[in-house]
């Protein structure tokens, strides 16, 4: 089957009381990702609240009493890798340190924070160089880990980035995940034939509108169907997983999050989502980014029936548009 950027204008009737029970037509879209099939609403613009703003001085201030991820406790409130892993237990880079996660999820499972000092790390502080060190710490994780345990073949970076993004700890971590079993997504991208995905990378450079920036190693978009508010994607080419990632190919990642997180912010969301999809062969690596906000006064979630239940995004965020704001945010670095 062909690989297109499916879509398909729908409108609604209503007697809108409005506008005196007249009869007004509403227009939506539905989109298909061009290579899984999700599919994704996209609503007019203002459909929903706008993302609600949080006190996180205050927050920060009540929570880092207690928080073990903070200096002065890490060391004694956080796990240590088996020494067959790694000899020191803890991985550094940068200001970054990872230790497993006292929760597991995985059969390695990893948290990393951008820094102990940094208890309170707004999106738009979050500099290309905290994130090449956090990410740096997972790449690292993700080697040891399959060094000496080869079945462990699944690699991956996720961020639930404070509360609204699913957090139960404030101080800002990445959670690593490294697997004898993939996720849904990771089996499902798998599935996808290496010459689908170039082929959607050509549609897209052809297009223009969504694309972001493009070389012969890194793509950056803004999905066609997002799953989520301001879903970005990039694609490193050449590379599965986060064990074949090196410096520069970090700093290069890095440098594409922090903008896409000052896009977010600049939006007024101050919490993201981000996996990076590792797969064990030869598909290029992908990362996704989702903005994630309690929204308006009713702190409403933006997880609905749609994503949660029928497994399609409903956005009023439009891709080209958030792919303008990112183009402009790349022009000005
Ligand atoms: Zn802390």
């Amino acid at each position: 089957m062909a690989v297109e950027l499916r879509r398909e204008r729908m409108s609604a009737e209503i007697l809108d009381p409005r506008a005196g029970f007249e009869r007004v037509r509403t227009e939506f879209e539905i989109r298909w990702d061009p290579l899984t099939g999700q599919s994704c609403r996209l609503l007019a613009a203002g459909s929903f609240p706008p993302p609600g703003r949080h006190d996180l001085e205050r927050l920060a201030a009540e929570t880092r009493e207690a928080c073990p991820f903070c200096a002065g406790r890490i060391e004694e409130q956080t796990p240590r890798l088996p020494p067959e892993v790694h000899a020191a237990g803890r991985i550094r880079s940068g200001e970054a340190v990872l230790f497993p996660n006292l929760v597991s999820y995985a059969k390695w499972s990893s948290v990393s924070v951008y820094s102990p000092q940094r208890h309170l790390l707004p999106i738009d502080e979050l500099t290309p160089e905290l994130i090449a060190g956090n990410l740096a710490t997972q790449v690292e994780f993700a080697r040891a880990v399959r060094a000496h345990d080869p079945d462990s073949a699944w690699a991956s970076i996720n961020a639930n980035h404070l509360a609204p993004a699913g957090s139960s700890i404030f101080h800002p971590h990445l959670q690593g995940s490294v697997n004898p079993r993939p996720t849904t997504l990771q089996r499902l991208l798998a599935e996808v034939e290496p010459a689908r995905i170039e082929e959607y990378l050509a549609l897209e450079r052809d297009a223009g509108e969504r694309i972001v920036s493009a070389s012969a190693e890194h793509v950056w978009l803004a999905s066609f169907a997002p799953l989520g508010p301001g879903e970005m994607r990039a694609f490193v080419l050449g590379r599965s997983s986060p064990n074949d990632l090196d410096e520069a190919t970090i700093g290069e990642l890095a440098r594409g999050i922090s903008r896409v997180l000052s896009v977010y912010a600049e939006l007024g969301f101050e919490s993201f989502n981000l996996a990076l999809y590792g797969m064990p062969d030869g598909r290029p690596l992908e990362l996704r980014l989702v903005a994630r906000a309690y929204y308006g006064p009713a702190l409403r979630s933006d997880a609905m029936w749609s994503e949660r239940l029928h497994w399609e995004g409903a956005v009023d965020l439009e891709p080209e548009r958030v792919a303008e704001l990112a183009r402009e945010r790349w022009a000005r670095s």
